[in-house]
């Protein structure tokens, strides 16, 4: 069913486009109380309770924008009377929310717009016979975690609970099993969703194929995902894994134990990441392991260098299940009230490369981040793995690895964090900086001869190209799917925030 154009937006954008502002929030109040006529119970407004729990649970304070209006709806027909409406207005912009972990401003929430916060729809239910779970799209990794395991079952999903699984799974999803079992995305056996006419579809291997490999790695440009269903598996037992925290005189030896980590023989059941933290208060750099190794009674296995070096301050490692380690975890990463934004490059793996840019950015950061001293600012440097592609052409993903690339081998993609207190001019340093460090590190990779070109687009920042980079042919498929499902572009350009195809360029 199509919803009537509410006539004021439709002629303000005939007349003047939709840039003037005026115009715009006017026709975003009128859109709004459309909304409100057929979804009565499912509309929130500024200065209410739900609509403050909904700003309130975006981790990050620079996400907390204020829509006109937040949508909160309970099934898919619910999410397809939203996108009917807000396609005939022909200039409401809106967002998607999932988890709301995305660090990217305006990615998953927007000022002076909709936005459709999927939160309410979070039920998960286990079918035994298939060991598939049907989760709705705005389903935590918690939620999910916390049905599946009395089933004696897992999933690919979030190392820290509260993360959105729609988000995750849509952009790729790395997980505790993702070095035996590959992309969380890669789990997923249906996408039911909502297209731009408003129609529920399915996408999966036997109908709308093209669409089904899309969906993972494609994230938000060809519909609204209302449910995913993931293949589940077997928990055989605890898995071994937990936090270390090394002295800071550890600093280099930890870098030369990824190294060895990851040059040494691939092994499928070591996971997990290495960081080091640098407080300006402090001026001392931390350097911590978050590691799990899914074959507890071959543990340590390649992690041995890992876990090995010295001095150790806190050793947390221990056995439990994925919904023990993802909550547990989800108790240290708090919603706060710090700013968080990030950036990601990948490189092939080489004696001297960690080591090359763990000292730029250790050389760098003390000197950034005191000029910014007032914002109480923190930096982190990560290095962790890519999980291997699907070995079976028959059900492919969109990330631009072939079936016999081995990414899991050879690359690591890095994650370069700031964490300050809310300070225009710490925030315009360290966006700048984001930029000023991937370069440095693409340069760093390029000199050593292990550059890689892809962008993982769980942590990429706004000015970084995912979607380019998993190269031309699998960007041309997109852009393809995203014209047959959307041959008018609502996703495109009324869903704001996200990485369009249409913006993409590939490599
Ligand atoms: C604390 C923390 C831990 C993390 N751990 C991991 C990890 O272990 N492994 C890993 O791979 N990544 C990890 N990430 C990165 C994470 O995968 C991304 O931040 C991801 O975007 C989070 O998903 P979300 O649903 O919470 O995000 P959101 O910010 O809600 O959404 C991200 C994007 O997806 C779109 N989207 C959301 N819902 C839908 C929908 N229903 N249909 C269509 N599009 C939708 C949004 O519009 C938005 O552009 C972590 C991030 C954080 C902050």
């Amino acid at each position: 069913m199509h919803f009537s154009t509410p006539s004021r937006c439709l002629l303000s954008c005939l007349l003047f486009g939709a840039t003037t502002l005026a115009s715009r929030n006017n026709d975003t109040v009128s859109t709004c109380e459309a909304l409100s006529s057929i979804l009565p119970t499912e509309i929130f407004y500024p200065d209410t309770d739900t609509y403050n729990a909904s700003i309130s649970s975006y981790p990050f304070i620079q996400l907390r924008l204020h829509p006109t209006c937040i949508v909160r709806p309970k099934t898919a027909q619910d999410v397809s009377a939203a996108v009917n409406l807000l396609r005939d207005t022909g200039c409401t912009k809106f967002a998607v929310k999932g988890g709301g972990h995305n660090a990217n401003v305006g990615f998953n929430n927007i000022e002076d717009g909709v936005t459709i916060d999927m939160q309410s729809m979070n039920e998960v239910e286990v079918v035994e016979a298939t060991e598939v779970a049907r989760v709705g799209a705005g389903a935590l990794w918690q939620n999910v975690y916390d049905a599946v395991e009395p089933h004696n079952l897992t999933v690919l999903g979030g190392r820290i609970g509260v993360v959105g699984v729609a988000g995750f799974t849509t952009g790729g999803g790395v997980s505790f099993f993702s070095p035996s079992r590959g992309w969380a995305c890669d789990a997923v056996v249906n996408f039911e969703l909502v297209l731009a006419d408003g129609t529920i579809a399915n996408a999966n291997a036997t109908s709308n194929a093209d669409l089904y490999a899309a969906l993972k790695g494609g994230q938000n440009n060809f519909g609204i995902i209302t449910r995913f269903d993931l293949q589940a598996f077997p928990l055989e037992g605890p898995i071994w894994g937990g936090r270390i925290a090394f002295n800071s005189s550890a600093e280099a030896d930890l870098v030369s134990a990824f190294t060895e980590f990851k040059s040494s023989a691939y092994d499928p059941h070591a996971a997990g990441w290495v960081t080091w933290r640098y407080n300006v208060t402090t001026n001392q750099t931390t350097p911590t392991s978050i590691l799990w190794y899914t074959k507890p009674e071959q543990k340590p296995g390649a992690l041995k260098p890992i876990v090995e070096t010295k001095p150790q301050l806190m050793n947390g490692m221990t056995t439990g299940t994925p919904r023990e380690f993802a909550k547990n975890a989800s108790m240290v990463v708090k919603t706060s009230n710090l700013n968080t934004i990030w950036a990601t490059t990948t490189f092939k793996i080489s004696p001297r490369i960690c080591h090359r840019i763990h000292l730029a950015w250790k050389t760098a950061i003390p000197s950034l981040l005191s000029a910014h001293a007032s914002s109480n600012p923190a930096s982190e440097l990560t290095f962790q793995s890519i999980p291997p592609p699907p070995r079976n052409d028959s059900s492919p993903n969109s990330l631009g690895f072939s079936a016999t690339d081995t990414p899991e081998k050879d690359l690591v993609f890095l994650q370069i964090v700031f964490y300050y207190n809310t300070d225009a001019s710490a925030s315009k340093a360290f966006n700048a900086g984001l930029k000023d460090f991937i370069k440095m590190f693409d340069d760093i990779a390029e000199d050593e001869g292990v550059s890689s070109g892809w962008v993982y687009l769980n942590f990429a920042a706004r000015f970084q190209d995912p979607l380019g980079s998993y190269g031309r042919e699998q960007l041309g498929k997109l852009k393809r799917v995203a014209r047959k499902y959307d041959p008018r572009g609502l996703f495109q350009k009324q869903l704001v925030g996200g990485f369009k195809v249409s913006a993409a360029e590939a490599l």
